[in-house]
């Protein structure tokens, strides 16, 4: 059986304090665990605070991003020693706001993967697709693009410490989700592709979350599909009562 997670990237948003209050308050509602997984991933500065906020609760703490290779000569760049030095059990990779507006490739995002897991933080592989590629009736050969380019160089044992997002960009902070019926599809798509790859029980284990304007008055629909195992939820994950309804609603 699957948990269900979900996860707040909060993305380049929020002042210290606001992400203190933020966080301040999931801490209160989620002090022990409870049936989901909750994750938050707050911008890197305030990383740190964050981590002394959520410390006597039940919600882990997330990276956006981080850089893959020993720290060193990256200027600018944060590594995966240092998300885990701070406090982070997660980190997003190959979220498509890295691929479409930093421009990250399949072999970045697989150097990165691979990398994090060997780090020991478990990863939220982000996959989707365009609203051109939908239109063009490619979502599945993209989708098995990203998911053989980003996963390349990982075994199934690893798999464990991976969670795959499916986020069709088009419904990204735009308000348009995509339908039960079209988040389901291509959940059970990446999951054969994924028991075909790697063997049926990796297939049964995966947790697939899906994002893309996760609302409370959407996600319980959503996260009702058979494969979809919870959400990666942006916009929403800024107000504590959005989050929580999201929560709740799953
Ligand atoms: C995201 O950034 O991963 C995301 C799903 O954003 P939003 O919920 O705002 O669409």
């Amino acid at each position: 059986m699957r948990r269900c997670l979900v996860a707040g990237n909060w993305k380049m948003n929020t002042t210290r304090d606001e992400a203190v209050e933020l966080a301040g308050a999931l801490s209160e509602r989620f002090e022990e665990p409870g049936e989901v997984d909750v994750m938050v991933a707050p911008p890197f500065p305030w990383l740190d605070t964050i981590a002394s906020v959520l410390a006597d609760s039940a919600v882990s703490l997330g990276a956006q991003n981080a850089w893959h290779e020993p720290p060193g000569a990256f200027t600018g760049e944060v590594s995966l020693q240092m998300v885990r030095e701070v406090g982070c059990e997660w980190v997003i990779l190959g979220h498509s706001e890295r691929r479409h507006v930093i421009g990250e490739s399949n072999q970045l995002v697989r150097e990165k993967v691979d990398a994090a897991l060997s780090s020991g933080l478990q990863v939220i592989l982000c996959v989707g697709e365009t609203l051109e590629e939908r239109e063009a009736g490619e979502t599945e050969t993209v989708l098995d693009e990203q998911l053989a380019g980003s996963l390349d160089l990982i075994d199934a044992d690893r798999l464990e410490s991976l969670v795959l997002a499916y986020e069709p960009v088009w419904a990204i902070g735009t308000g348009l989700t995509a339908t039960p019926d079209q988040a389901e599809s291509a959940h059970a798509h990446l999951r054969k592709q994924l028991a075909s790859r790697y063997n049926p029980g990796v297939g049964d284990a995966t947790r697939i979350l899906y994002g893309g304007s996760v609302k409370p008055e959407n996600a319980a629909e959503l996260i009702g599909q058979v494969d979809v195992d919870g959400a990666l939820v942006g916009g929403a994950s800024l107000s504590v009562e959005s989050f929580i309804g999201i929560i709740e609603a799953v």
